[in-house]
């Protein structure tokens, strides 16, 4: 089988969030097990000199956008054995600082520079001296894909076009433009419609992926329900629920070759289930960065996230306050909102034998953090799949969660189970709740028979790539033979 995939970030490429990590890891896990797979995504500033081996291309594009046409290059790497990643080289596009925006702000051209990605993806798929029988993109940025290759299959003479895949890996982003944006895709106007590209009068570039891709997945069989349900449907749970029968739920998986606690390059110290002295060290050289007292005897809880709603920094704050008096630690990485990036920094600065916020994007420390930590808190509004969960279980940093999405999915409650329970689940979206989520913790933490029950649970944990690849490879070869 040939594979396709596209993703606006790729990790160790580029990276803003979880969407990074599984397009890299299904892309390598799809390869092992033996499909043919080529992965486009655009070439950011700095990738070319931090990976020389990717090297330029025959393959040339100039597309129209629009009014005018567009020019770039495309630069390949042979990732591994059966997997080439092909780079989309478009400078005026691409080499910013940031990947969608910066500075909290957009870039005002973000349809300009999607479209045309979305339209390289297309191209590529008919020029590749392969031809992919299925293309697979994640997320709103890749969302017109299907619509393209749909008009290409349908209406300009391209009828073996491969089939597609949507994933969506966030409800939450649509990708949604003014209706003169649409301009952009060159298409004929009658796909502009409620039933195609169309969202109350603008563009909406996920929906284009909903409504034309032939098979449709997300990241975890929980959130597969909940986007079909007014609260988390983002205004398209009516188009979902009229594709329903093409939907699939697939828990994402966790490159354990990356995350992990032996032999890991940004740890100093390594350490595992039966020899937990590593992960003491670790918390006290932890304790030492964020300028917290070391000790290590007192539970040290984290986070790291994007400071945006979705995550409940809000309820999170509430629940310190009220916390912090007790015997505990706190430390967070994150960036995002001004609002919370402050809100944390004060909090730090009120209480800073017990509390350190690192406000920016650091891919070591957020090893070094689960790794430290005694407890990882995700108290998220919602909650699509989240891999911090799943890095704290294998680091042995009992998840703290809310029963939502993927979480729910991938965490076990002592009330649900005791015998395999690996994390403390709470329900109710307050402060309170997950103030008395912490409250158990810091039982648990005082119980050290418990604790290690729960440790074992959680660090022999399986959520390696096998069994999402197996399912993905299962949902493709059933999208391939029907009609
Ligand atoms: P989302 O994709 O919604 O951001 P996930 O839990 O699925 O949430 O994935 C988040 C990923 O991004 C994790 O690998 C996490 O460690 C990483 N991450 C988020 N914020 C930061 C940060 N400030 N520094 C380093 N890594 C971060």
């Amino acid at each position: 089988m040939k594979v396709l995939l596209a993703s606006s970030e790729v990790h160790p490429y580029s990276k803003t969030g979880g969407l990074a990590d599984v397009v890299g890891a299904l892309a390598k896990a799809l390869a092992k097990a033996g499909l043919q797979v080529g992965l486009a995504t655009p070439l950011y500033k700095g990738v070319l000199e931090k990976f020389p081996g990717i090297h330029p291309s025959d393959l040339r594009i100039d597309l129209p956008l629009g009014t005018r046409r567009v020019e770039g290059e495309v630069f390949q790497l042979e990732w591994e054995p059966g997997l080439t990643v092909y780079f989309i080289r478009q400078a005026d596009f691409f080499h910013r600082a940031g990947l969608y925006q910066e500075t909290g702000a957009d870039y005002p051209d973000n349809a300009e520079r999607f479209v045309f990605f979305s339209k390289c993806v297309v191209h590529l798929a008919r020029y590749l001296p392969w031809q992919p029988d299925l293309i697979h993109v994640h997320d709103w940025q890749v969302g017109l894909v299907p619509l393209l290759i749909k008009h290409a299959k349908e209406r300009a003479g391209w009828g073996t076009a491969p089939k597609t895949c949507l994933t969506i890996h966030n409800l939450a982003y649509q990708g949604v433009f003014p209706r003169s944006a649409y301009e952009l895709t060159n298409l004929p106007e009658d796909y502009f419609h409620s039933g195609g590209a169309e969202f109350y009068g603008r563009m909406n570039c996920l929906k284009a992926g909903i409504t034309c891709a032939d098979l449709i997945t997300t990241v975890s069989p929980r959130y597969a329900r909940e986007i079909l349900t007014e609260a988390f449907g983002g205004g398209l749970d009516d188009v979902l629920r009229q594709r329903q029968r093409s939907l699939v739920g697939i828990l994402n998986g966790v490159d354990y070759t990356e995350w992990k606690t032996t032999g890991n390059p940004f740890l100093n110290n390594s350490f595992a289930l039966r020899n937990l002295r590593g992960k003491d060290a670790e918390k006290l050289s932890l304790q030492l960065t964020m300028g917290l007292p070391q000790a290590s005897d007192r539970p040290l809880f984290g986070n790291i996230s994007r400071l945006v709603d979705q995550k409940g920094s809000d309820i999170l704050l509430g629940a310190l306050v009220e916390m912090l008096a007790a015997n505990m630690q706190f430390v967070l990485l994150g960036s995002g909102s001004p609002l919370l990036e402050k809100a944390f920094q004060n909090l730090a600065r009120r209480y800073p034998d017990k509390a350190a916020a690192r406000i920016g994007y650091d891919h070591p420390l957020s090893h070094r953090i689960e790794a430290g930590c005694d407890f990882y808190l995700m108290p998220s509004r919602f909650e699509p799949c989240g891999l911090n969960q799943m890095y704290s279980l294998r680091y042995g940093a009992i998840p703290i969660v809310r029963a939502t999405g993927g979480l729910d999915d991938s965490i076990i409650d002592l009330t649900e189970d005791l015998e395999q329970a690996n994390g403390i689940k709470f329900y109710e979206y307050s402060s309170r709740a997950l103030a008395k989520a912490i409250r158990k913790a810091l039982v648990l933490y005082d119980r050290p028979p418990l604790l290690r029950h729960f440790r074992k649970n959680a660090m022999s944990a399986d959520f390696s790539w096998d069994r999402t690849t197996a399912e993905y490879v299962d949902v493709y070869r059933r999208t391939l033979a029907a009609a």
